[in-house]
């Protein structure tokens, strides 16, 4: 085989979002795509909002020499200090240019400070239902996974965890507003998790990093508040992004910041900075640093969100689906009527609507819905959601 064992395996196992994401474009292909309800992967439909326009045609018309050559690693000095500015804005805490590394999006910052971090065989523990790719960003750089349970309201189980981690582990992941489910953790939460990480760091006499990937903390509905890890823990890196929250996903822009009081502060960021460059990013793309420059306090309409949300779940609840009412992001993660959730994901795809398996996600019993799609998709998903629940005994 020309291809490593390992990536054979992992492409074996495979992402089951990408599967659904190919399986709906060749549905598309044989019965039009008016006909099928893709609901399968977080690739917003919304466009950027006007104001990223309005940047791309003040860059395009403002020639200025040296605008497309290398730079430094980290990124552009004003980019950094803007998204500093912001965080400061948002925390409280004061942040410079000096706590922010530029990135290819939050995939690319994950893998950047997975790689800085880990040694051989530490271990990153991460909770069930989580985003797929963690596994596998945890593996690029020899970490090992270690997957814990969630409550039956998706909140990691610290009772759990406090026997979990041992003098391997390197860092924890958290994901909030979360995908798939849709949580956002709450500030008594995150004070606990804090707190029981101080306790071991002492412990162990070491460094426990928290990695907050926050890629949708803009998309939150309801009016809820968002507290930031910052708050609450020094060894606090956020891993971010303008996918999500700019409509950007196929820009590659993102960026990492690190909590000004972390210990060996400077070495952690010169290591992000080093990773960037030997992991071949060598710096986020830097037509997107002049752009997203003035757009840190932007955000596509979350309202629009809250929307597609609200009806979809109250259609879903209607039917007999059992979920979470999400409280951010654009995902709900029902359970599935029947306990085999490939069965069950099958048979929605029967009436051509596209989902992703639980099993995904570390989660069996569960499917995972993206609503990040036009109004007439998901109301061309409803007909196929009610026959599965007629057939499964929901209705
Ligand atoms: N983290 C989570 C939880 C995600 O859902 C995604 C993308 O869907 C990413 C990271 C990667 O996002 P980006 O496009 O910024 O690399």
């Amino acid at each position: 085989m020309s291809i490593s064992d390992n990536v054979a395996r992992r492409m074996a196992a495979g992402s089951w979002i990408r599967r659904m994401f190919e399986e709906g474009a060749a549905l598309k292909k044989q019965h039009g795509e008016e006909n099928v309800f893709d609901l399968s992967i977080g690739n917003p439909v919304m466009e950027p909002p006007a104001e990223f326009y309005r940047e791309l045609r003040h860059f395009v018309e403002t020639a200025k020499p040296g605008r497309h050559r290398y730079m430094e690693n980290a990124g552009y000095a004003e980019t950094r200090a803007a998204v500093a500015a912001q965080l400061t804005c948002e925390t409280g805490i004061t942040f410079t240019m000096n706590d922010i590394v530029m990135t290819c999006g939050a995939a690319g910052g994950l893998n950047v400070v997975l790689k800085t971090i880990l040694n051989p065989g530490e271990e990153v523990i991460i909770f069930a239902p989580y985003f797929a790719e963690f596994d596998n960003y945890i593996d690029n750089h020899g970490g090992i996974t270690k997957v814990l349970p969630t409550d039956d309201q998706f909140i990691p189980r610290l009772d759990i965890l406090e026997s979990a981690i041992t003098n391997k582990t390197k860092a924890i992941i958290v994901n909030s507003p979360n995908n798939p489910t849709g949580v956002v953790y709450r500030k008594d939460f995150i004070g606990k998790l804090a707190e029981l990480l101080q306790k071991k760091e002492a412990l162990f006499r070491k460094q426990i990093f928290l990695i907050s990937d926050e890629a949708y903390r803009k998309i939150i509905y309801d009016g809820l508040d968002y507290p930031p890890v910052f708050h609450y823990y020094h060894n606090s890196v956020v891993v971010s992004s303008h996918s999500k929250d700019l409509a950007l996903p196929g820009e590659r822009i993102g960026y990492i910041a690190v909590h000004p009081e972390c210990t060996q502060h400077d070495e952690l960021l010169n290591g992000l900075i080093f990773s960037n460059r030997i992991l071949g990013f060598v710096n986020a793309p830097a037509l997107m640093q002049h752009l997203v420059r003035n757009l840190q306090h932007v955000t596509v309409s979350v309202a629009d969100y809250q929307r597609k949300r609200d009806f979809l779940y109250s259609n879903l609840v209607k039917m007999g689906y059992s979920l979470l009412k999400p409280q951010g992001a654009f995902y709900m993660f029902p359970k599935s009527p029947i306990a085999d959730d490939i069965a069950f994901v099958q048979e929605l795809r029967q009436w051509k609507v596209l989902v992703v398996p639980g099993q995904g996600f570390g989660c069996p019993g569960y499917f995972r819905i993206s609503y990040c799609v036009a109004d007439r998709t998901l109301e061309g998903s409803l007909a196929g959601f009610k026959k599965a629940a007629q057939k499964f005994g929901l209705c």
